[in-house]
C-alpha cells in the first residue's frame, strides 16, 4: 500500500494541482501533507512581513482545505533542510512515494536533484508534475533550442507545437489522512498529530536543546530581517530547535502565526492587517469576481490601466501573489479568463496587451531564466544581462561567492539609493510608490515600471541588482524569473533596447491621475498642495508651501537630483554601453567566458 508525502511549495492550493493529483493516484493508505521550513530557501531570499504573511494565510487556507475534506488531517509543518529532514521522515513514516510540483528555478533545482538522490537511496519513487505554468516549462525551452526566450515573439513560438494548455481540474473531495491507526473522529486529530509528533524526536531540529538565542526580529535593517552585518535572522525562530515546545504535548505541525514568530508589522513599515490576505479561498473569490466583469476581462488592456491603483482597487487583476505561491491554478485562471472572453461579444484586445498576454510574459521569464541558471538573478555570469557600468554593482571575492553586506559604494550613489528605499527621493510620484510597496507589498506594473526606471538608467545609473534586491524584500508577488527579468527590461539590459524612452518622473503619472491623488495618499505630507504642483512641489511658490503646510527641504525633501540633467548622462552611458555590446560583466567577455546572445 502506497504511503506518500505530498511536499507543498509552489501549489498551496488544491484545486487543479497535477502534482496532488498524481498523488492520490497513487491511491495512498495514508497522506502526509508535508511543508518544510528550509533554513538555506529562506536565508537566501529577502522575505518581507507582508509576503510572509501572506505565506503564513496561504499555508493556513490550505491547512484548514485539506482539514474540511478530511477531519483527520492538516497541513504538517516541519523545520529543517528538505534534503536531510525529508529522507528522516520517508524511513520514520515508512513512506513508500515523495510526490510534488515541479519547481524549475536556481536553488529550487539543487534542493530537489538532492531530495531525489536521497529518495533513491531510501527506495521511495518520487514523482514531479509540473503545475505552476501554463506548459511545461522545460518542454517550452526544448522547443526554443534550449535558448532563453527573449521576446514575447519567441515564446510564442516556442508554444506554438505544444497546443493550448491543459483544462483545470477540480479540487479532490477525499483525501487520506496521515497515519490512520483506526482512528475516526475529527476530535482524535490532536492525538494522532502529538503521535506522529514523536516520532520526529532525536532529530537536531526537534531536540530539545535550547536553540539559537531569540533575536529581536524588528529592530534590525530591511524589515526587521536582517542584523546590520548582513546575516538574517528572523528565521532562527522557525528553522532552529523550537523553543518553545514543552515536552509532548505542543503540536508543532501547526503553521505558526506572525505573532508567535514574534514579527510586528508596526515596526517593519507593513500596514496593521494584510492589504491582500493570502489563501487559496480567496485567490478563488477574486478571480470569480473578475470573471463577472465579461467587459473588463475581453478589452483588458495593460498600458491603458492606471498606475496609480492600489490594493483597495487595483486597476489590473492582482493575482501575482496568489499565482507566485500557487494558491490560484495559472490554468484555471487562463481558462475561465477565456471562457468569458470567448462569450464576449464585443471587441476583444489581444496579446501581448491582454490578460493572457500578461500570462505569457510570466511564461517568457521562466525560460528565460532556466535558460540562464542562477546567474539570472544578478549581472555577473549572467549571458543576457548587456554589460552597463552601473553604479553600486554586486561584489564578488576571489572564489566568485557575492559579497554580503555588500561594500559601500560613492556617497551620492549610496545616498540616492537609501532615499529611494525611505521614499524619501524629492519626487513625490517615486515616494508614493516606494511607500505604497513597503506598507502594502505591492504596486501596480507602470509603477514599478517608474520606480525601476529612475532607479537605473532613467536617472540614478545604479546597478538594476540593488532595485531587484528592494523588491525582492518587499513585493508580495516576488518571483525569481518575472522580478530579474522585469529589472532587466526597464534598465534596458535585456529583453528591451529602446533606451532613449525614459519615464518623465512628473509627466507620466499625470497623463493617468493629474490631481495626484496616489501621492496625497501616501506622501501626506503633500496632500493640501494644488493640483498644479503635486509632483514636483518644489516649484511651488513659497507662500503655496505654507499654505500647504509643507515647506520643501524641512517637511518633504528637495528633489535628490536634477531629472533632466541626469537623464542626459544616462542616455550618453546607454548609448556608450550599446555601442560596445557586451553580456554578462566586461572581464567574463573579454576573458571568454561568457557569451552574447
Ligand atoms: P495583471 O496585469 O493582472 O497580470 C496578470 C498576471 O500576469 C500577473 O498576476 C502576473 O502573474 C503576470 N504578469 C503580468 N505582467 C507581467 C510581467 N511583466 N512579467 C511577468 N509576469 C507578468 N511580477 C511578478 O509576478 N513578480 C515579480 O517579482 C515582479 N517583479 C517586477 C519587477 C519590475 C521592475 C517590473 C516592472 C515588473 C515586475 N513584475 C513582477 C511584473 C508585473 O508588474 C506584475 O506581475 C503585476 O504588476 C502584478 O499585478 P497583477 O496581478 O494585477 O497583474
Amino acid at each position: 500500500m502506497a504511503r506518500v508525502l505530498y511536499w507543498f511549495r509552489t501549489d498551496l492550493r488544491l484545486h487543479d494541482s497535477p502534482a496532488l493529483l498524481a498523488a492520490l493516484n497513487l491511491k495512498p493508505a495514508a497522506l502526509f501533507p508535508v511543508w518544510c521550513w528550509d533554513p538555506n530557501y529562506i536565508y537566501k531570499h529577502r522575505v518581507g512581513l507582508n509576503r510572509f504573511r501572506f505565506l503564513l494565510e496561504s499555508m493556513q487556507d490550505v491547512s484548514d482545505g485539506i482539514t474540511k475534506i478530511n477531519p483527520l488531517s492538516q497541513l504538517l509543518v516541519v523545520r529543517g533542510d528538505p534534503s536531510d529532514l525529508l529522507p528522516e521522515l520517508f524511513k520514520r513514516w515508512s513512506i513508500t512515494h515523495c510526490v510534488f510540483e515541479q519547481d524549475v528555478n536556481g536553488y529550487a533545482r539543487e534542493r530537489d536533484k538532492k531530495v531525489q538522490d536521497a529518495a533513491k537511496k531510501a527506495g521511495v519513487e518520487v514523482v514531479i508534475e509540473p503545475g505552476h505554468h501554463l506548459w511545461d516549462v522545460e518542454e517550452i525551452l526544448k522547443k526554443h533550442g534550449g535558448k532563453p526566450t527573449m521576446s514575447m515573439k519567441a515564446l510564442e513560438g516556442a508554444v506554438k507545437g505544444l497546443g493550448d494548455p491543459a483544462r483545470p481540474v477540480d479540487a479532490p473531495t477525499k483525501l487520506p489522512s496521515p497515519l490512520l491507526k483506526g482512528k475516526s473522529e475529527p476530535s482524535e486529530r490532536k492525538a494522532l498529530l502529538s503521535e506522529l509528533r514523536k516520532t520526529l524526536e532525536g532529530l537536531p531540529e526537534y531536540s530539545k536543546k535550547p536553540g539559537p538565542p531569540k533575536v529581536d526580529l524588528n529592530s534590525a535593517e530591511l524589515g526587521g530581517q536582517r542584523k546590520p552585518d548582513g546575516k538574517v535572522t528572523c528565521y532562527d525562530t522557525l528553522t532552529g530547535p523550537d523553543q518553545d515546545a514543552k515536552d509532548g504535548d505542543k503540536d508543532n505541525f501547526t503553521v505558526p502565526t506572525l505573532a508567535s514568530l514574534g514579527m510586528d508589522p508596526a515596526a517593519c513599515g507593513a500596514a496593521p492587517e494584510a492589504s491582500v490576505p493570502g489563501g487559496e479561498t480567496e485567490a478563488l473569490r477574486r478571480l470569480e469576481k473578475i470573471c463577472k466583469d465579461a467587459a473588463y476581462v475581453a478589452t483588458f488592456a495593460k498600458p491603458k490601466t492606471s498606475p496609480s491603483s492600489d490594493t483597495l482597487e487595483p486597476s489590473t487583476t492582482l493575482l501575482s501573489p496568489f499565482l507566485k505561491f500557487g494558491c490560484l491554478s495559472i490554468r484555471k485562471l487562463w481558462w475561465d479568463t477565456q471562457d468569458v472572453i470567448d462569450n464576449y461579444k464585443g471587441s476583444k484586445t489581444s496579446p501581448p496587451e491582454n490578460l493572457h498576454g500578461q500570462l505569457l510574459f510570466r511564461e517568457m521569464y521562466a525560460v528565460a531564466e532556466l535558460a540562464v541558471g542562477d546567474p539570472f538573478q544578478g549581472i555577473r555570469g549572467n549571458k543576457v544581462s548587456r554589460y552597463m557600468d552601473w553604479y553600486l554593482p554586486t561584489h564578488y571575492d576571489k572564489e566568485g561567492n557575492k559579497i554580503e553586506p555588500r561594500p559601500r559604494g560613492d556617497d551620492v550613489s549610496e545616498s540616492r539609493l537609501e532615499a529611494f528605499r525611505a521614499g524619501q527621493t524629492g519626487f513625490p510620484w517615486i515616494d508614493a510608490l516606494i511607500r505604497q510597496l513597503r506598507l502594502t507589498g505591492w504596486v501596480h506594473h507602470l509603477g514599478r515600471h517608474s520606480l525601476a526606471s529612475f532607479l537605473t538608467r532613467g536617472q540614478c545609473w545604479i546597478s538594476w541588482e540593488r532595485g531587484s534586491e528592494v523588491f525582492e524584500e518587499w513585493l508580495l508577488d516576488w518571483d525569481p524569473n518575472a522580478n530579474p527579468g522585469n529589472w532587466m527590461w526597464l534598465s534596458c539590459s535585456a529583453f528591451f533596447a529602446q533606451y532613449f524612452r525614459v519615464y518623465g518622473i512628473a509627466t507620466f503619472p499625470a497623463k493617468y491621475d493629474k490631481s495626484g491623488g496616489h501621492v496625497r495618499k501616501y506622501c501626506p505630507e503633500l496632500a493640501n498642495f494644488p493640483d498644479k504642483f503635486i509632483y514636483a512641489p518644489h516649484t511651488a511658490p513659497m507662500e503655496v508651501q505654507k499654505k500647504a503646510g509643507c515647506i520643501i527641504g524641512k517637511d518633504y525633501p528637495f528633489p535628490i537630483l536634477d531629472e533632466k540633467e541626469e537623464k542626459a548622462r544616462c542616455l550618453n552611458r546607454c548609448k556608450a554601453a550599446y555601442d560596445i555590446g557586451f553580456y554578462g560583466t566586461s572581464k567574463e567577455v573579454l576573458e571568454g567566458k561568457a557569451e552574447g546572445i
